[in-house]
């Protein structure tokens, strides 16, 4: 049985941010992923200013392309930009596959491709798949993470779990102003249409499940209006919207329910559902909570859900969130009377 002091499933911006502070440290870990580094993971790539500061880099020391951007807010049913971005930093946009890769490198602790599967906890010691052991276990494994099935079984609130589509893909007629459209046709959610350094863009729209469960418009039904949309403002050519095909992937909000910590082990991340209540941004949570749980393990911090905040957008600007449209979610069934959703998205 091999032995490390801490062993870390998942090797996303959680899970490499918490490996790196505790390799500085002089600890032994291990960071184990199911997927093959680099690995996509679907994401709008939107950082803020925060998140370099939590990273300790100014944007310009990243070695990857970088757009620093200029935003546009649309609230439906108003057609035009009514504000600029009103979030508490400035905003960037990264690629995720090479910013992932990035903090894993920079960790400096090595990554096993392995899928955990199944956990013990016996005499203070977790084992993982009979093969590896540790005194200290992080679940920053995601939406899905065994850490969190296993350890934290607690059923998450419905009413937080936010599915989203989006495609990545070059475009280089793409302009370099992002956009966000906050409620269109109803949505309880918002799409967006950000640009990338070095000519790509990503597409998506997220809301919550419970709005999709009860509309008579499924979440394709949103993706392909949002489509015909960009295309109408010129902003995506027919022949690439015919060809996009988005991924699906589900998360959750930070609702403040539910433990982060029981014995040795510690969700961080997505795993612990930290994205903010606004705008589901998960990226910066995801990297503060790595750095507090390692603080934990090293004796120095504390990590409480508390500790990470829960909101993007400036203070004066939570009425936003107030006019997310009411929908009836109780039963997560679709009424008799709705057509039926297009093919449903695969969501991990
Ligand atoms: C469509 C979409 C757009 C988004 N856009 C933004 C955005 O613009 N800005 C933002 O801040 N946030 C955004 N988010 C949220 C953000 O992507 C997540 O909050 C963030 O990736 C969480 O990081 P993490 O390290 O917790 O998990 P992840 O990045 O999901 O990493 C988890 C890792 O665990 C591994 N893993 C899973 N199961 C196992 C297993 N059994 N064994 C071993 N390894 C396993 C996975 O392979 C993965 O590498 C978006 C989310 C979605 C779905």
């Amino acid at each position: 049985m091999e032995y490390y002091e801490t062993i870390i499933v998942g090797a996303g911006p959680a899970g490499s941010t918490c490996a790196r502070k505790l390799a500085q440290a002089g600890r032994s870990v291990l960071m184990l992923d199911k997927a093959t580094l680099p690995r996509l993971k679907p994401c709008a790539g939107w950082v803020t200013g925060e998140v370099w500061r939590d990273l300790e880099v100014t944007p310009g020391e990243y070695p990857h392309s970088l757009l620093k951007l200029s935003t546009r807010l649309y609230i439906a049913p108003f057609p035009f930009a009514l504000m600029p971005w009103p979030t508490r930093w400035a905003n960037y946009s990264i690629r995720r596959i090479e910013f992932d890769q990035w903090l894993v490198e920079r960790s400096g602790v090595a990554v096993r491709q392995h899928q955990v599967n199944h956990i013990d906890y016996q005499n203070d010691t977790y084992i993982i798949d009979g093969q590896l052991a540790c005194t200290y276990l992080i679940g920053a494994g995601g939406t899905g993470c065994p850490v969190r099935r296993q350890f934290f079984p607690r059923q998450r609130p419905p009413e937080d779990q936010i599915v989203a589509l989006e495609k990545e893909f070059y475009y280089p007629d793409r302009d370099g102003i992002a956009r966000y459209f906050l409620f269109d046709r109803g949505l309880a959610g918002y799409s967006w249409y950000v640009p990338k350094a070095d000519g790509y863009l990503n597409l998506g729209l997220g809301g919550f499940n419970r709005y999709f469960q009860s509309s008579s418009l499924s979440i394709h039904d949103h993706f392909q209006a949002f489509l015909q949309d960009l295309m109408g403002r010129r902003l995506l050519s027919p022949e690439v919207a015919d060809q996009l095909r988005p991924s699906g992937y589900s998360y959750y909000l930070a609702s403040g329910q539910g433990p982060v910590k029981q014995d040795r082990c510690w969700l961080i991340g997505d795993s612990a559902g930290l994205a903010t209540l606004d705008f589901g941004e998960g990226i910066s949570p995801a990297i503060k909570s790595g750095l507090l749980a390692a603080g934990e393990v090293l004796g120095n911090t504390v990590y409480t859900r508390g500790a990470i905040f829960n909101r993007s957008l400036r203070p004066g600007w939570q009425w936003l969130r107030g006019l997310v449209p009411r929908y009836s979610g109780g039963s997560g069934q679709r009424r008799e009377d709705q057509p039926e959703p297009l093919a449903r998205p695969n969501f991990h």
